[in-house]
């Protein structure tokens, strides 16, 4: 639960307030549009770095002072309730799927990441269309990739991809998934579309032709690919759950405010009982969603697994977000849904957390292989 935390980290969230109220918000004002200038996100960057929030998602060999899953997961609530797009540019880089880098691959990829001087995107999904997904051909020390991706968020301004690869040896024969890191102006990687989704977000679809990669730019080794990618689709999962509550935190009191304006009808909708029963139902869906957000962050942070219980916040948060933010269009009426206004976009953000990072049926279908296979999960 949200109740119970620590001193410590009850003194980091009055201070994230703080630094909401004091510094984002002036500079929100100087945003023109939903495009965020170079400029404004070089100063949110700097006074995040001032107030030592920018460190908090990176490892100590990198000069960062990381946080707990607990801590970090209540951040990235107060961001999202915050309900501004600034609140992206806090957290520093984290390493992501090269957190166990290490030679060429630390040297060239992941100290650049940490750096900012490099951008790396994540290539997991595959278009319906694929004959069959990416595969490699072991060559000596070189990997032949062939294939596709078909949705990766960044992929036209990263530097390069990190992408799931079936790995065949030389003979044909299966070596296992790996996860390689493939540089995207290599020869015969060629972006195919760039699409953007309705939340906002910019991706490509691309095509691996006979593209050519030392076997050193493997991540881990040959055989743990897809066990790597699920280890880092599981973090987001959990800071997708903050993002949903995070949501619904905000609409609460976006709607709370207007519940108690003055209404044409000259009362205010506030009083009208009928409003009251879908306004309760907000408030308790998402004092439920924090709950699970929190219990799961909580048995994350003590290194039990949490599989299973991150799937089902997963979902359990998603859908809460979607119905939530859905029932206050309803409240608010036809002006919610005007171009601009905060709930329309809100609308549009809540809709592809529900695909993102694992659709919500797939990941129902997981959770009870984990308890009929594995006999894992809580309830
Ligand atoms: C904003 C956004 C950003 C994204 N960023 C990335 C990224 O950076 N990298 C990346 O690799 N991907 C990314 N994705 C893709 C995302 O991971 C996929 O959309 C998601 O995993 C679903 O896969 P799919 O679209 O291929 O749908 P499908 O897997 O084709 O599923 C379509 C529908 O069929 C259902 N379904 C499928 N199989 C079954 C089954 N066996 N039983 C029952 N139902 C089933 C699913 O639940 C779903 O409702 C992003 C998506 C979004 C929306």
């Amino acid at each position: 639960m949200p109740e119970l935390l620590s001193k410590e980290i009850i003194a980091v969230r009055d201070a994230a307030e703080t630094f909401v109220n004091d510094v984002l918000r002036p500079l929100e004002a100087e945003l023109e549009g939903d495009v965020v200038p170079d400029v404004l996100r070089d100063k949110v960057r700097s006074s995040s770095q001032e107030a030592g929030f920018f460190y908090k998602t990176q490892p100590i060999e990198f000069g960062g002072r990381p946080a707990g899953v607990l801590e970090l997961t209540m951040l990235r609530e107060l961001w999202a309730q915050a309900n501004s797009p600034l609140t992206n540019y806090i957290f520093g880089p984290g390493p992501g799927i090269l957190h166990a880098a290490d030679g060429e691959l630390k040297t060239n990829y992941l100290d650049p990441v940490m750096r900012g001087e490099k951008r790396g995107a994540f290539g997991f999904t595959e278009p319906d269309t694929a004959k069959r997904p990416s595969w490699a051909r072991i060559d000596g020390d070189i990997l032949i990739i062939n294939g596709q991706k078909s949705y990766v968020t960044g992929g036209a301004t990263a530097d390069f991809v990190s992408a799931l690869i079936n790995v065949e040896n030389a003979d044909g024969s299966k070596a296992g998934t790996a996860m390689v890191v493939i540089d995207r102006d290599a020869d015969g990687v060629t972006i195919e579309r760039e699409f953007a989704s309705m939340e906002g977000g910019g991706h490509v679809s691309m095509m691996f032709n006979n593209v050519r990669v030392p076997i050193s730019h493997v991540i881990g080794k040959i055989g743990e690919g897809m066990p790597r990618a699920l280890d880092n689709i599981g973090n987001v999962r959990l800071m997708i759950s903050a993002q949903a509550t995070g949501i619904c935190m905000w609409v609460s009191d976006f709607l709370e405010r207007h519940l108690i304006a003055p209404h044409r009808t000259g009362i205010p909708l506030g009083e009208r009982e009928g409003i009251r029963i879908r306004y309760a139902d907000i408030r308790i869906e998402t004092y439920v969603a924090r709950s699970a957000l929190y219990r799961t962050a909580r048995i994350a942070e003590s290194s039990d697994n949490d599989v299973n219980e991150t799937i089902a916040t997963k979902v359990f948060c998603t859908e809460i977000a979607g119905r939530v933010v859905d029932m206050a269009v309803q409240l608010v009426g036809g002006q919610a849904l005007v171009k601009g206004h905060p709930l329309e976009s809100a609308y549009r953000k809540v809709r592809s957390l529900r695909l993102m990072e694992g659709a919500n049926d797939l990941l129902r279908i997981n959770l009870v292989k984990g308890r009929l296979e594995l006999h894992k999960g809580r309830l």
